[in-house]
């Protein structure tokens, strides 16, 4: 197998080959994506001697996305939900590590064609793209909004948040104008959770970081088409959810839709409209375009719909797993796109590969559900779990804490998020209160000498 650079039509042709190993594998596998869906593939190969493997993705990090919303509220730093994919695998000899964005698939030559102008060759494909953000059309919504899909999404948030009592506390007149209104679009985890800890970062974190205002004026509003909060929970999860929501002051507008996002703030269906300076999109998610660019077969949902052992039929070269994938649990119906699915569907994808390079025939895969968990803010959480069985306070917050240590990659990652974890309880003085990413509209006459005393 070659493994210099070959220069072919103008483009870098770059074997996958690109790590010396002391073996000379047989087969190439190229991973795209190193999420949960790609690191659970990449990982399932490693020490797998008949294949080399090649993890690209279009950042040199991994992302924690369950705990984004804790970057965006100043609960955890950058460096705790991400991880360098290069340090995941450097005990791994047979997998490489490559930065770059796939912009196409040629699947008959079994190439991906990358942003750089390289091009990998590979002999199995596992695509793990996962999804993005859909505004599904909303006017003002892509423009307007803060979504939380990736790790910059979660700084500019964080950085939004503080700017906005930055703002207050020069000029506190802005707050009437909704400059402290945060208006959360979606009701699922992401949202709830999100919720809950920003009204506990008000309520109890940077009220003692300001001088002219009481940040505990700050409003969270949670605008919800479905007239409950988790939507997909028991009855009971979501009926403890929305009271822990509203005891911690966050308001619901539940059964209430989006018409648009103005300059002003939210306008809803109803014709009401909200004054924010800051909307936050957590309204749902659409599978990554990469699939429909590259011709996949596609169900209504826009996910790849895949055979029963995630190939796409007609290719059993090519696997597609996690939330681009049309996978199945184990009644049939359609899986969720979570966490969980994609580390299974990885696992899976990385066996068969395995099973085919041993002239095995492939299984068929099916989601095994161990259930679901949610967070709305310290010491309460819901879980419903196998069997009809759900938790909710303190028991669900332990083991939501538990469980979201356990996926965390990397031990040093584990320690320092727990003793993050356990400062922020035990001080209420959370870490990164960082403003990185500042917008250029706070305004200019700061008087120096400021009073100390609240605003009226
Ligand atoms: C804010 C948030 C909170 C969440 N919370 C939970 C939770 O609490 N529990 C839960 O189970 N699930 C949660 N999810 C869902 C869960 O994160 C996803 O289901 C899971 O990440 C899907 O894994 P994946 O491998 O398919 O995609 P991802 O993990 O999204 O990985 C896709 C990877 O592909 C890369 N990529 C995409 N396109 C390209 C390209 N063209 N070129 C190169 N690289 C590319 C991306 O950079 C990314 O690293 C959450 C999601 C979000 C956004």
């Amino acid at each position: 197998m070659a493994r210099g650079a070959v220069q072919s039509a103008g483009t870098t042709e770059v074997p996958s080959t690109e790590v010396p190993t002391t073996e000379v594998p047989t087969t190439e596998v190229v991973v795209v994506g190193a999420g949960f869906g790609g690191l659970a593939a990449a990982r399932g190969l490693a020490g797998e001697p008949r294949a080399h493997v090649t993890i690209l993705d279009r950042h040199n990090y991994n992302t924690f996305q369950p705990l984004l919303y804790q970057v965006a509220s100043s609960g955890l730093d950058v460096g705790d939900v991400a991880h360098s994919v290069r340090a995941i695998f450097r005990d791994a000899p047979n997998v490489s590590v490559r930065t770059g964005e796939l912009v196409d698939v040629d699947l008959p030559a079994r190439r991906v064609h990358l942003a750089d102008g390289a091009t990998l060759r590979y002999d199995t494909l596992v695509l793990a793209a996962g999804a993005t953000t859909n505004f599904f059309g909303i006017p003002g919504a892509a423009d307007r909004s803060f979504p939380i899909y990736t790790l910059a999404d979660a700084v500019r948030l964080r950085s939004a948040v503080l700017q906005r009592f930055e703002a207050a506390e020069v000029d506190p007149a802005r707050i009437e104008h909704g400059e402290l209104t945060f208006v959360i679009v979606g009701g699922g985890p992401t949202a709830v959770e999100l919720a809950g800890s920003l009204a506990e970062l008000f309520e109890r974190v940077i009220r003692q970081d300001f001088r002219r205002i009481d940040p505990a004026r700050a409003r969270v509003v949670l605008v919800e088409m479905q007239d409950t909060v988790l939507p997909s929970f028991r009855a009971r999860s979501r009926r403890h959810a929305a009271d822990r929501l509203a005891a911690r002051g966050v308001e619901l507008r539940l059964g209430t839709t989006v018409d648009a996002i103005e300059p002003e703030g939210v306008r809803l269906t109803t014709g009401e409209g909200i004054p924010a300076r800051t909307v936050v999109w957590s309204a749902g998610v659409r599978p990554s375009g990469i699939a429909e660019r590259v011709g996949l077969p596609l169900d209504g949902t826009g996910r790849v719909a895949v055979a029963s052992d995630l190939s796409v039929p007609g290719r059993p070269e090519v696997f597609v797993v996690g939330d681009l994938a049309a996978s199945r649990a184990r009644d049939g119906s359609l899986a969720p796109q979570l966490a969980p699915v994609a580390i299974q569907g990885g696992r899976h994808a990385a066996a068969q590969i395995s099973r085919q390079l041993a002239g095995r025939p492939t299984r068929p895969f099916r989601y095994h559900d161990k259930g679901t968990m949610a967070t709305i803010g310290r010491r309460a959480a819901v879980a419903d779990l196998r069997f009809g069985v759900s938790l909710s306070g303190t028991l669900a917050w332990l083991a939501w804490l538990v469980l979201h240590l356990m996926y965390l990659v990397g031990f040093r990652r584990r320690v320092e998020v727990l003793f993050g974890w356990a400062w922020n309880y035990f001080t209420w003085n959370w870490g990164p209160r960082l403003i990185l990413e500042p917008e250029a509209d706070i305004p200019a006459a700061a008087p120096s000498d400021q009073p100390r005393s609240k605003e009226a």
